[in-house]
């Protein structure tokens, strides 16, 4: 929308609660407890039917029930506490990054194909989106300057329908952009920013949206303007086309079009931050920038790499981003030579076997370059170690975390608002705040995880009724949807994207055994499932097809489910009531992992494969490890050890202990696990270690002009 739009839905509100559009015009929302509980008071009914998108609501909502709420004093007291927090945070004068260094003068502008920020935004695929995400989110919290630059994608990602035979659809609905909480921007003409791209038998042409994520603001860039020709307003209709050329495209709109959009917009950053290798070609166009102004190519490239830093989330070759050469030709013909370079130079500086390699390019421009947990440091330093190593930086880690309070339940924040002392969420990163978590009494954070555990219940049944009444559902796939769930029965959850690596079907490796153990009577066990392959992923399909087939399966009594259309709205009812986690990645391919630490936060236990996270979190008194730290010979031998270990640890570990509680059914064993899991993952899996230590070890130190005010501290934090 635009501004003046926006100050027309504002004039509609009642004043006295007109500051509403403000709240829903700003992501930080998403990560209080309180304000979502406002425009759910406001008509529930709707709130739910508009998918917890708060433009689309007042856009909609009856000014009845408006008149209603503010007439309500508990609600006019609701909306004065949000209001009052929105501005203080927005106002705040001592974060973190103030106090701790000399204020840079240039933000940091980080880069990436997808932000995960909320449901209502549908940017976003998968873990590498929400981790953007969550970094902005946690910048904003930790005030430190920082500018997102992404796609916004008409078609969002896409929406998941299971048929009856269990094989995924894939629905590309168009979104209206007027509804989404975001506003164009304008140039000082006041018309449509718009920028453009020379390719050798093209203009593109783009334009500019803004999403604001508390204090960061996150510049979306949008290729579906009428100057275009159809197949460019095109590029940025879906996320991750599969279509080579369409792709390369993208990846020059995102790198060079993400720089000339900043250029545009006045903004000077002082540190470039590439989420992985998708916007490396934005390093060219700085270096190109340059030479422009007279220096050699190398010199520019130089200057670029000291402001450059690149994480690489893939430990799997073919998980990186390459093109044949010859295709790069023919949308990047004749840019070299505005580089100093002849065509051979400029294909040798990404070459990887012949091909061009996004993440080799990335590697080559970027003076600090890092994994995101140990493991897949070590994994990627093995996988590039070809590399001219005087020629690229060495890999660090740096383990990657979640936005504790956009992934914590209210309820439970509320619990550690008792008793983790009053600035604890100021503290996040501190493993002293954590430890009080041992002194809840048990009955008490039982009773927060069983709300939550019935909430999911709840939810999976509306969810079935709702798809029900359309009758486009076999009445098989309402069971295989959750309507039998029990919330006093062992809860399993599994989600994540359906890639062969996660080996999602392996429980399923002796189903007679799994039965046996999810339906034993004394002490029955539920799994939940969940998540979406990519629409070309064929394999990815066929397992989510096995797995449905089985969850379908009379034999499964209703206690395996598989929930349509993973999302992040899925993900938090998942992460808050299941009561195990569990993980199965064919080691070492989960370069981290997240939904684990969500899941920790929130009481829940982690069962999974010692890789990424998991194998530094883990410390045998904190959840379950499945298989070992073996290399084995063959991913046959791998998998037939990992299952064996899955179900003995289940049948003779898990379901017991879940099931020993004491007469009033509180099983104290179960909870002090929980206890020891949060005290341990909360400090370390948050984003404001994570964040904290991009800021030292990465951002710093190639910022022209920052100064640490107390170089000790600063070393000190990065340790915690
Ligand atoms: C957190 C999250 C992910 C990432 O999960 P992994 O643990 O990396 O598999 C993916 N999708 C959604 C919707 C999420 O919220």
């Amino acid at each position: 929308m635009s501004e003046a739009q926006i100050d027309n839905l504002t004039s509609l509100l009642p004043k006295r609660i007109a500051k509403l559009t403000e709240l829903a015009y700003n992501l930080w929302w998403t990560w209080h407890p309180e304000v979502p509980r406002l425009f759910q008071r406001i008509d529930p009914v709707l709130w739910e039917s508009v998918y917890h998108n708060p433009v689309k609501f007042l856009r909609r909502v009856e000014r009845e029930a408006l008149r209603t709420a503010y007439n309500d004093k508990r609600f006019a007291g609701l909306y004065d506490r949000c209001v009052n927090d929105f501005t203080e945070y927005m106002n705040q004068p001592a974060t973190w990054f103030g106090q701790m260094h000399a204020p840079w003068g240039k933000p940091v502008a980080y880069f990436s194909f997808e932000f995960g920020l909320h449901e209502c935004l549908p940017m976003y695929a998968g873990g590498l989106g929400v981790l953007a995400g969550d970094h902005l989110k946690q910048a904003s919290d930790l005030g430190i300057p920082m500018v997102g630059v992404g796609f916004l994608y008409l078609q969002g990602y896409f929406r998941q329908r299971i048929t009856e035979d269990g094989w995924q659809e894939a629905d590309f609905a168009p979104l209206d952009f007027a509804e989404l909480p975001i506003t164009r921007v304008t140039g000082p003409d006041k018309q449509p920013l718009t920028l453009s791209i020379e390719l050798p038998n093209r203009l593109i042409w783009a334009q500019v949206w803004r999403a604001q994520v508390g204090r960061v603001p996150l510049y979306l860039l949008d290729t579906d303007v009428p100057k275009n020709s159809a197949p460019d307003r095109q590029l940025t209709y879906r996320l991750y086309n599969p279509d080579p050329d369409t792709r390369i495209a993208q990846e020059i709109v995102l790198g060079i079009g993400g720089v000339r959009a900043l250029r545009a917009l006045g903004i000077e950053p002082g540190v470039w931050h590439l989420n992985e290798g998708h916007p490396a070609f934005s390093t060219l166009e700085r270096t190109r920038e340059l030479v422009q102004q007279g220096l050699t190519f190398e010199q520019a490239r130089r200057e670029v790499r000291k402001t450059t830093v690149f994480t690489t989330h893939t430990p799997v070759p073919a998980g990186n981003d390459q093109f044949p050469q010859w295709q790069i030709d023919r949308q990047l013909n004749g840019y070299w030579s505005e580089l100093g370079l002849d065509r051979e130079a400029f294909m040798d500086l990404a070459d990887w076997q012949g091909s061009y390699n996004m993440t080799v390019l990335a590697l080559r421009m970027a003076d600090r370059c890092n994994a995101v947990s140990e493991l897949h440091g070590e994994v990627s330093r093995k996988m590039w170690k070809d590399l001219n190593s005087k020629d690229s930086a060495p890999i660090r880690h740096i383990t990657n975390g979640v936005h504790t309070t956009t992934w914590l339940s209210r309820r439970m924040r509320r619990l550690f608002d008792e008793h983790l002392g009053p600035d604890w969420i100021e503290r996040l990163d501190d493993p002293s705040v954590w430890a009080q978590v041992h002194d809840i009494p048990d009955e008490d954070l039982w009773s927060v995880h069983k709300h939550y555990k019935r909430r999911l219940a709840s939810f999976m049944q509306e969810r079935a009724r709702s798809k029900w009444v359309t009758h486009s559902q076999h009445p098989v796939q309402t069971i295989a949807s959750g309507v039998l769930i029990n919330p006093s029965v062992l809860t399993i959850g599994f989600a994540r994207r359906f890639a062969t690596y996660k080996r999602a079907s392996l429980i399923l490796r002796d189903v007679k055994r799994l039965l046996n153990i999810i339906n034993n009577p004394h002490m029955p066990v539920q799994i939940l499932f969940a998540g979406k392959a990519h629409p070309n992923d064929e394999p990815g399909k066929r397992l989510i097809q096995e797995l449905y087939r089985q969850v379908k399966n009379a034999d499964s009594a209703g206690r395996l489910v598989f929930i349509e259309d993973y999302d992040m709205y899925v993900a938090r009812q998942l992460v808050q009531g299941v009561d195990v986690w569990m993980n199965t990645p064919r080691r070492p391919y989960e370069a981290s992992g997240t939904s684990g630490m969500k899941a920790a936060l929130n009481g829940a236990l982690n069962f999974s494969v010692l890789d990424g996270w998991w194998r530094e979190a883990y410390n045998g008194k904190n959840g379950w490890a499945i298989g070992n730290e073996i290399e084995y010979a063959s991913a046959e031998e791998q998998d037939a050890a990992d299952v064996e270990s899955l179900y003995s640890i289940l049948e003779n570990e898990i379901v017991p202990l879940y099931y020993r509680a004491d007469d009033n059914s509180i099983p104290h064993q179960w909870i002090q696990m929980m206890k020891e899991s949060i005290a341990t993952c909360g400090p370390r899996f948050c984003t404001m270690r994570m964040v904290k230590q991009y800021v030292n070890e990465m951002y710093s130190p190639p910022v022209a002009g920052v100064v640490n005010l107390n170089g000790k501290l600063a070393s000190q934090v990065s340790q915690v």
